[in-house]
């Protein structure tokens, strides 16, 4: 069930200890963001790591069982510790936590922003050792071309609510002969839903409804993708056609950007 983080992947495994009489139940999350130091590992080899890096060894080594015997209590006793259980902070003598109450699954764009509590919670209400935190964050739905973007984002238009898409900060493109720019169908519908068939830059209703009833606004990236903006809904609007050919046309595109900016909360300048 549980899989070891690869550069590039979307979500992660983060393990979780149970709650006792004395503490909540603790989870290995980042602490002051996801660069932060860890000591973590077997009783007498601590080693310190980066956040991702840390995990990556909790995950293995829970993944192998991995286990070593120590001899304690001056030579009296041995025991068995599993490197799958991390210190709790970062001091050498804090305790020994393991993933003694589970595994959940997050999207990595919310490992920063959830807590022990949120993650204890989500596998308390999982019949398993194992759960999956619903995100706040809609992974990227990629389509190469205009019409499959417009039904991927016409499909999810009513269903994503609050959630906010994860777009792309470098829009991939596709392997194809002639290289186009995937885009994000999530982010189209987030930016049309916002918009609801208004324009974002003459505050016009959309000029006429397709034949789906729905009101016709397109979305433009107010700076292009060919010029190195972002496929997320800080670069993106839902605009009218007269609109959107003055932003690509017009002899006023620049005094029109800047309003643009000024206007809507939502766009971050890049
Ligand atoms: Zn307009
Ligand atoms: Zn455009």
């Amino acid at each position: 069930m549980v899989e070891v983080y690869k550069n590039g992947d979307l979500h992660v495994w983060i393990p979780v200890a149970a709650e006792t009489d004395k503490y909540p139940a603790r989870a290995f999350l980042p602490i002051n963001g996801l660069n932060e130091a860890y000591l973590h590992g077997y009783k007498a080899e601590i080693s310190e790591s980066k956040y991702l890096e840390a995990l990556c060894d909790i995950q293995n080594s829970f993944l192998s069982n991995e286990s070593k015997v120590f001899t304690v209590n001056g030579g009296k006793k041995e025991e068995r510790q599993y490197k799958a259980k991390w210190r709790h902070g970062r001091q050498k003598n804090s305790p020994l936590l393991g993933p003694t109450k589970g595994w959940v699954k997050v999207n990595l764009a919310d490992v920063e922003r959830i807590d022990d509590a949120v993650l204890a919670k989500s596998l308390d209400n999982s019949d398993s050792k194992y759960s999956e935190l619903e995100s706040s964050i809609l992974d990227p739905i990629l389509c190469g071309s205009d019409a499959e973007l417009a039904e991927q984002a016409q499909q999810i238009i009513n269903s994503i609510g609050d959630k906010i898409p994860m777009g792309q900060v470098t829009p991939k493109k596709s392997s194809a002969s002639q290289e186009v720019f995937l885009r994000d169908a999530a982010v189209v519908a987030y930016v049309l839903n916002k918009a609801g068939g208004v324009c974002e830059c003459c505050n016009e209703g959309a000029p006429f409804l397709k034949k789906n009833e729905e009101p016709f606004l397109e979305v433009h990236h107010v700076k292009h993708l060919a010029d190195g903006g972002s496929d997320t809904i800080q670069n993106t609007i839902a605009v009218c056609p007269n609109c959107h050919r003055e932003l690509h046309y017009g002899a006023g595109q620049q005094a029109l950007i800047e309003k643009l900016y000024s206007n809507i909360e939502r766009l971050i300048c890049e």
